[in-house]
Parts: C-alpha cells; structure tokens; sequence
C-alpha cells in the first residue's frame, strides 16, 4: 500500500479544521444539550457543498473521493459528534442509493436538492426485533400488480423526523434470510408511512433517532432499488463496509478531540505540587491514546483508500471499524479519569465525549459483528 493524503485533501481537511474549530466547537456543547437537529450549521454545511463531497459535480456535488469525505466526518465528529452524524447520514447512505439506482428524474428530484440541505434522506434497515441480524427483518414488501406494499416497523433511524425520502430494506423472500432482503425508495408523504416516537438516547443528543412504521405502504415497482429482487444483500454489503470506514472516521475526530482536552487538562491541573502530567500514570495514558490514535487513523483511511482504488475490502473496513471505535470509547474513558471528577460534570467536554462514543459502537456492525466478519474473511 503506498498511501498519503494529496495536497488537495490535505488543504481540504485544513479548510473544515478551520470551519469547525470556529463555527462547531464553540456551540457544541449548546447544540447537544437543545437535543434538535442542528439546522442552521447543517445549512451552513450544505453551501458549502460538503454534502455532495463524494458525488460526481453533474449533480452539484464536489467530486471528491472516499479519503475525502472521510476527513470530513472525522473533523465534524472533532467539534459535534451530533452534527457529524447528521451530515454524514445524509452524504452517505441517505442519498447513495438514490445516486446509484434511481431513475434520473428521481435524482434530480431528490438527490440534487438533497445536496443542497433541501431534502433530507435516511436509510432504514434496524427493526425493533433485528438489527445485527438483518436477515430477521419482519417487515414485508409484497407483490401487488406492479406494485410493492410494504409493511413493518423500523428502529433507531436517523434523521427520520425530517427525512424526505427512506430507503427501506424489507424481505421480498420471507424465508430466505439476509439473501431475502430488498430496498424500497419512499418517500414522505406516501399513505401508510408514519414517523412514530422519537428515541431517548445516551448521546448524541442532537441527532434525532426515531421509529418508522409502515402500514401497506404501496410503491411502484420502479422504487424497488437496483431494480430486479434479490439485489439488496449485496448493495447493502457495500453500503455497510463504508459505514463501516465512515464511523472509524468519526472515532477518530472524537479521540482527538478527547486526547486534546486531556492533555490540556493534565497541564493545568496541580496535585501535590504539580501539574498532573508530571505524574507517569498520567503521561501513560496520554502515549496509549496518542498511540492507538495513530493506528486507528492507518486502518481508516488505508479502508478509504481501497475503496478509491476500486479494492474495498470487507476485512479491513471491519477491523478499521472496530479498531477505532474501541480507541474513541478508551480515550472517552481515560479523559474522564483525567478530568478526575470534574470528568462527571456535565459542564466540561469529557462527560460528552464518553457519552457520544459509546454510539460509536452500535452502527454498522458492534464490535462482535466486525470480529465475525474478520473471522469469516480470514477463514475465506
Ligand atoms: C444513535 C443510533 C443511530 C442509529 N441509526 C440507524 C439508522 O439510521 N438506520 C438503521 O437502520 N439503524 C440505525 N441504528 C441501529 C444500529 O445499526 C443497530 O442498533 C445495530 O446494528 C445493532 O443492532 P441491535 O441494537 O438490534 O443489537 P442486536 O443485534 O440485538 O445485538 C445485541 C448484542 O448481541 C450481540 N450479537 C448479536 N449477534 C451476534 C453474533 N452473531 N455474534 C456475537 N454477538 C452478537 C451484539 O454485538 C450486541 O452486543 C442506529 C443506532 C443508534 C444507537
């Protein structure tokens, strides 16, 4: 592997560095405990045009790769991990599919405005029952002359109070697990699609997490994606190994975000006479987290970088996944004992970095799932 960053994703990276160090970090905290979709950052963001960071220009997007787009969401995730969530649902998996397999009216309906921040997208695949197995999804889409009704419900989605459009994965062959799985265009407004009951979290408070219900939702067969049944196992493989990679970036943003306020915290606080980082149990942690930092920031973005040579690999996308997301929630950790108490109260960062982390740990595959598919790669 021969990897660096370009000139032109170094200064890209410098430019969003800047934007979040004075448009992000000085609201975050605010932004997160208002527990709302961040609107007016997130529109910022669309002018901008980092929305469309990985889409062809054609559709007034920027044209930029996978590295990119990943440095991006690890900035982001460095000022709010809420905002960086939001932003990097609806440059990804919200809007990919309609990229890939929507007819061009759809794309000019939906994907082109949603790059300008004019529509929201979402991808709903987590049921109430089903979210590691996606195999035992319950919800239906059944023939109907040529249409689809879908029935169900789905959990957890991101972005679903606002979204536009959904893509919605639902069994065509009840039976057949995983390889059963197909994904549906709907959109708002479609009878029978309903917003249900927005979910409480942990973290991430501004990003707004809600279940969907569907009751015969009727579709025309043109909104099944990829357009012939049997296809959604596979698209969603390839979705999930860069949801994958997209969320060790965002691990990444947090660690760093983490380890600096650590570090400057150890600084300044004075036990016994000095400064805490003067203590070698204190400077231990700090080269622990620097050093897993490092690794966790090769694997992600050499996973990016395959994907641009045309080379994803499930493996390295899972490992940089688990990798980094188990640095984000040991750095988050480590910050709140180096804050000693003040690591407990809610009016210093550390408390949120460990509490956005742990969301780290969820999408796209837990860290069980990644060492499953690094399990089953390496027995390949
Ligand atoms: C804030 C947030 C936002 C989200 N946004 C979205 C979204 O926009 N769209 C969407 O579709 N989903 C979304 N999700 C859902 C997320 O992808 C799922 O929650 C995740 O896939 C895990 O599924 P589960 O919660 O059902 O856990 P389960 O699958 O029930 O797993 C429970 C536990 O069992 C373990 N486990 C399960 N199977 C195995 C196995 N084979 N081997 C070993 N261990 C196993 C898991 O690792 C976990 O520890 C979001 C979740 C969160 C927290």
């Amino acid at each position: 592997m021969d990897f660096r960053l370009t000139d032109e994703q170094e200064l890209f990276q410098n430019v969003v560095a800047d934007f979040v160090d004075r448009e992000v970090v000085p609201v975050a905290r605010e932004i997160d405990e208002k527990e709302q979709f961040p609107a007016e950052l997130f529109q910022k963001i669309a002018k901008l045009g980092w929305l469309g960071v990985r889409y062809p220009e054609s559709y007034g997007g920027a044209g930029g790769d996978a590295v990119t787009y990943n440095l991006m969401c690890e900035e982001l995730a460095r000022g709010s991990m809420s905002l960086a969530a939001a932003v990097a649902m609806q440059a990804l998996m919200g809007t990919d599919f309609v990229f890939r397999f929507g007819t061009e009216e759809q794309k000019q309906r939906l994907l082109v405005p949603a790059l300008k921040g004019e529509k929201i997208g979402t991808i709903a695949m987590t049921e109430p029952e089903a979210g590691s197995d996606l195999g035992a999804i319950r919800t239906r889409a059944e023939h109907d002359g040529d249409h689809y009704v879908l029935n169900g419900t789905k959990m957890w989605i991101t972005n679903a109070t606002l979204a536009d459009f959904f893509t919605i994965a639902a069994k065509t062959l009840p039976d057949a697990g995983f390889k059963g799985v197909d994904l549906f265009l709907v959109e708002k407004g479609t009878p029978g699609l309903n917003v249900g009951r927005p979910i409480h979290k942990l973290g991430t408070w501004a990003s707004e997490t809600s279940e969907v219900i569907l009751e015969n939702v009727r579709v025309p067969a043109s909104q099944l994606l990829g357009g012939q049944e049997g296809r959604g196992a596979a698209l969603l493989r390839d979705i999930l190994s860069e949801i994958r990679v997209m969320t060790g970036a965002l691990s990444i943003g947090l660690t760093r975000a983490a380890l600096k306020s650590s570090l400057q915290y150890a600084q300044e606080r004075i036990a016994f006479g000095r400064p805490i980082i003067q203590f070698q149990a204190i400077q231990h942690k700090l080269a622990e987290v620097a050093t897993r930092l490092e690794a966790a920031r090769t694997l992600v973005y050499r996973a990016a970088w395959q994907i641009d040579q045309g080379q994803r690999d499930p493996k390295i996308c899972a490992m940089a996944k688990l990798f980094a997301s188990e640095t984000a929630n040991y750095a988050a950790d480590e910050a709140t004992r180096i804050f000693g108490s003040y690591g407990f109260a809610m009016e210093y960062d550390a408390q949120r970095y460990f509490r956005d982390a742990r969301f780290l740990l969820y999408g796209a595959g837990t860290s069980e799932i990644c060492r499953n598919i690094i399990a089953q790669e390496l027995a390949r």
